[in-house]
């Protein structure tokens, strides 16, 4: 049989759609692009709802930030970018707060004005009263970065939701992914480059992949499709690693999101698009307003449309979405890491097939690299389809 392709990706999120218009736009050569899902996009997609015209992001609020001109220019390519400034609101009791955390979260939760000064002696002494000198677990760390007392409001209770796990069980790392400021400012990100597509995800990522060259197939599963493929055509999979191998070395765990929609019938239902709840006693964890994600765009709609979060662990059916990592997945991963380096003509890449949470930009960023090092010169000199081990796909 001759090889209907020269390249074959699986999955079609930011990674797999950046590999595909890579190869086919600069290489001209011929790909498909199997997705199992009945859209493209992986989790960044978003469409159109019917009954509002608002564009809902379908995997929850998707927020596009990074520092690297590389990656901003090629997003740019396909769709202009709005000014759009991400901020959360956290509803604790009957207060709201600002996140990231800063000194107007802090003065309002201990009811008056701090200096910059005073927030960090307050916590400080906070973190010494906790008896905590070096924090091992996420617990110890977050009190030793906010005080107990935010620990107690804002974040004990969203992480057990959110982690469904003790905190103190949980890595320290994870708290660093949220800032605290000593500072008025509340935005969210602070990279140079940030905004939303004016085009929408769905569109960008449509655009993406109408690249002469690229034939996409939705609602294939790749395992399925494989034994009716010719042997040893060049593949990068985007899926889990853990499936790809049978499961053989043991499963990888995940967190996975429900959401649930509802259009409400009032034009502005919270004021924001992305309010979280920490305290214990509501069972969602946030609550996503798509509408404020484009004010540029000024919906005609009466209503808005807002989906709860609900977080839980992912069984082999879900959807998987954030990585657990704890010490056993750690050494599984590595064994799986082991096996796709001895895997001839499959690269793995991405948020599922690397285990690890990539943001759109680090996908993307990764995605470059692979083409840059690995892909052109394996298809323009001949040198192997070979990245060695996974490091070319690392962000
Ligand atoms: P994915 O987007 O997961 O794409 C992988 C694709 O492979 C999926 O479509 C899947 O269906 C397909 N696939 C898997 N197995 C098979 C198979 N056997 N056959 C065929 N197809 C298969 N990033 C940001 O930058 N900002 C944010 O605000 C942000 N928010 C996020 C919120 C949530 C809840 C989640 C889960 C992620 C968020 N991200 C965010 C990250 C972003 O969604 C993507 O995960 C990231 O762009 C990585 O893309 P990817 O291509 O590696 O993976
Ligand atoms: N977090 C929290 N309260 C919040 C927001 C975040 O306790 O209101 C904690 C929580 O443990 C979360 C971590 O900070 O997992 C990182 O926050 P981020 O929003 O990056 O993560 P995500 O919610 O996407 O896991």
């Amino acid at each position: 049989m001759t090889n209907p392709y020269d390249l074959i990706v699986v999955g079609s999120g930011f990674f797999g759609a950046t590999v595909a218009e890579r190869c086919a736009r600069e290489l001209k050569i011929r790909v498909l692009v199997v997705e199992q899902r009945e859209h493209i996009g992986g989790n960044a997609w978003s469409y159109t709802d019917p009954d509002t015209d608002i564009e809902v992001h379908r995997y929850g609020s998707h927020l596009f930030h990074c520092t690297s001109a590389d990656v901003w220019a090629y997003v740019n390519r396909f769709s202009g970018f709005s000014n759009y400034r991400h901020r959360v609101i956290s509803r604790h009791q009957n207060s709201f707060y600002t996140l990231p955390m800063n000194l107007g979260t802090l003065s309002l939760l201990y009811n008056r004005f701090l200096s910059p000064d005073e927030a960090r002696e307050l916590i400080a002494q906070e973190a010494k009263a906790a008896g905590i000198t070096h924090p091992t677990n996420f617990e110890e760390k977050a009190i030793s970065l906010v005080g107990q007392r935010m620990y107690d409001a804002l974040i004990r209770g969203y992480t057990q939701k959110q982690w469904q796990t003790d905190p103190r069980e949980l890595p320290a790392e994870i708290i660093s992914r949220l800032p605290v400021r000593y500072d008025f400012n509340d935005a969210y990100f602070t990279d140079r480059y940030q905004g939303l597509p004016l085009i929408g995800y769905g569109k960008l990522l449509e655009s993406m992949l109408a690249t002469p060259g690229i034939e996409t197939r939705t609602h294939t599963d790749y395992f399925e499709l494989q034994t009716t493929l010719p042997k040893g055509i060049p593949t990068i999979y985007t899926g889990p690693i853990d499936r790809y191998f049978s499961y053989r070395a043991g499963e990888l765990t995940w967190r996975t999101l429900d959401f649930e929609r509802e259009l409400v019938d009032t034009r502005d239902f919270q004021g924001t698009s992305v309010v979280n709840y920490p305290d214990l006693d509501v069972n969602f964890t946030r609550i996503h307003e798509f509408r404020h994600l484009h004010p540029e765009r000024d919906y005609a709609s009466h209503r808005s449309v807002i989906f709860r979060e609900y977080a839980r662990f992912a069984t082999r059916k879900d959807a998987p979405y954030y990585p657990i990592d704890t010490r056993t997945d750690k050494s599984t991963y590595q064994a799986y890491r082991a096996l796709a380096a001895q895997e001839p003509y499959v690269l793995f890449g991405g948020r599922l097939g690397t285990y690890r949470y990539l943001d759109m930009h680090q996908a993307i960023g990764a995605a470059l690299k692979l083409y840059d090092n690995t892909l052109a010169p394996h298809f323009t000199e001949g040198r192997p389809f070979k990245s060695n081990s996974l490091e070319a796909t690392d962000p």
